[in-house]
């Protein structure tokens, strides 16, 4: 630890990243305070499980904390930090927290449409119950939204017996992370599963009928009605404290290698955090569990004076009708893939996603060693013998080329 080490550290937030710069501190022997601040009223749990088993109702919320408390922790959760100070964290209930240094842990909310009508979103733990409840008492769900978490939400429906249609705005689902094969293999998934799912529908207005059933219609003229609707159309990250605060802020609170901010005693990590991307160049905003984790951790060190080393190369995963897909690297529209092992119609497969034949991403079910060997050849930023790519490839280290 270095001499300016702080001896008390304020963290907002107490999703995967506040949880873990937490944890990173005091393993590395911080002895000072930690208070940390969190909006929601349950303890720090796993929100991937959200749309997954908490939805699905096969786990409990005391089965998916994130861990024990930490030693000498100050958690205070159910309150929301309102203003930040050069030494202090504004609370809504009153009692400020000083700090030495700060960390902006605040992630990000679930985007709405403007839409009339009761709809659902699905961010935290809190939205859980009553959309659970509400797609067993009308047994049907509209989902406004293919991407990752839609997706997740709609297939958790169907485990539940309801019927689902989903809408998608793109000409694909979960296009933000997949190539057309993919997409394609998630659309038959799905309609597998008894899903209906439509892309290209640009949802404009909701009604609620006198039934109580809510209709949705889209631009041209198409309509879908059922009992619920949940809006799963992205997400925003809680950005507000760093703009009062004068921070630079980009897609995200803008931060160094290190984690730190504009102002040189206030990090950021996680959702909220727009990072350099050292191996692209250019910045980007993980919305991934590993990213919250890692950035996490690198901003726990460096708040100590220990050199954080480099970021990984993000990844991560989704699970849909037991199906676990994972994803890594920064993948765009553009890129080529190469498929490097299995069949996408088979859904187990690695594919490569490569941008001017270089090895920017992956993306693949079935193969997670294949996912971690991408990624430190990601990180390697060694070239990929574009001839080579094919079947068994990843078992074959010769088909990096230097
Ligand atoms: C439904 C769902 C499913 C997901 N599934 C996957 C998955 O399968 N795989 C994967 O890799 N990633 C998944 N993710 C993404 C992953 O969960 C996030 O990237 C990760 O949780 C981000 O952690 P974070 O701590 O940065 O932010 P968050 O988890 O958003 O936590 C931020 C916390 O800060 C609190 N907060 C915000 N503002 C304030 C304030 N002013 N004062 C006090 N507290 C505040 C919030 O209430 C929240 O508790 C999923 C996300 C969601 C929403």
């Amino acid at each position: 630890m270095s001499t300016s080490t702080p001896r008390s550290i304020a963290i907002i937030g107490s999703g995967a990243t506040g949880y873990t710069a937490a944890k990173v501190l005091r393993a590395e022997g911080f002895t000072g305070s930690i208070t940390m601040v969190g909006s929601e009223q349950a303890a720090p749990y796993r929100r991937p499980t959200v749309s997954k088993e908490l939805l699905t109702g096969t786990k409990s919320i005391d089965q998916v904390q994130l861990g024990n408390p930490i030693d000498g922790v100050d958690v205070r959760s159910g309150v929301t930090a309102v203003g930040v100070t050069d030494s202090a964290v504004l609370l809504d209930d009153g009692d400020p927290v000083q700090y030495d240094a700060l960390l902006l842990a605040t992630g990000s909310r679930a985007r709405q449409l403007d839409l009339p009508g009761h709809v659902f979103t699905l961010r935290g733990v809190a939205d859980v119950e009553p959309l659970h409840a509400d797609i067993l008492r009308t047994g049907s769900l509209l989902v406004i939204g293919g991407g990752l978490i839609g997706c997740e939400a709609a297939a958790a429906a169907r485990s539940l017996g309801a019927e689902v249609t989903v809408l998608e705005a793109a000409s694909a689902p979960l296009n933000r992370i997949a190539p057309t094969a993919v997409s394609q293999m998630y659309r038959d998934l799905h309609a597998d599963n008894g899903i209906e799912l439509h892309t290209d529908v640009a949802v404009t207005s909701l009604e609620t009928l006198s039934d109580g059933t809510l209709r949705a219609t889209a631009q041209d003229g198409r309509s879908w009605s059922a009992g619920t609707v949940l809006v799963s159309v992205g997400s925003v990250p809680n950005v507000e404290l760093g703009v009062d605060m004068g921070l630079e802020v980009g897609s995200g609170i803008l931060v160094d290698a290190e984690m730190r901010t504009s102002t040189p005693n206030v990090y950021a990590a996680g959702d909220v955090a727009e990072v350099p991307n050292r191996i692209l160049g250019g910045t980007y905003r993980s919305e991934h569990w590993n990213g919250a984790v890692d950035q996490a951790t690198r901003a726990a060190r460096s708040m100590l004076g220990i050199p954080p080393g480099d970021l990984d190369v993000p990844w991560g995963w989704s699970t849909q009708h037991g199906i676990n897909l994972q994803f890594a690297g920064w993948t765009g529209p553009d890129d080529e893939y190469v498929l490097a092992r299995g069949s996408v119609a088979d859904r187990r497969f690695t594919a490569c996603a490569l941008r001017d034949g270089r090895l920017v991403g992956a993306i693949g079910v079935g193969y997670p060693k294949d996912i971690r060997q991408i990624r430190l050849l990601i990180a390697s930023g060694d070239r990929v013998d574009r001839s080579l790519l094919g079947e068994d490839w990843l078992d074959q280290p010769h088909a990096v080329v230097r």
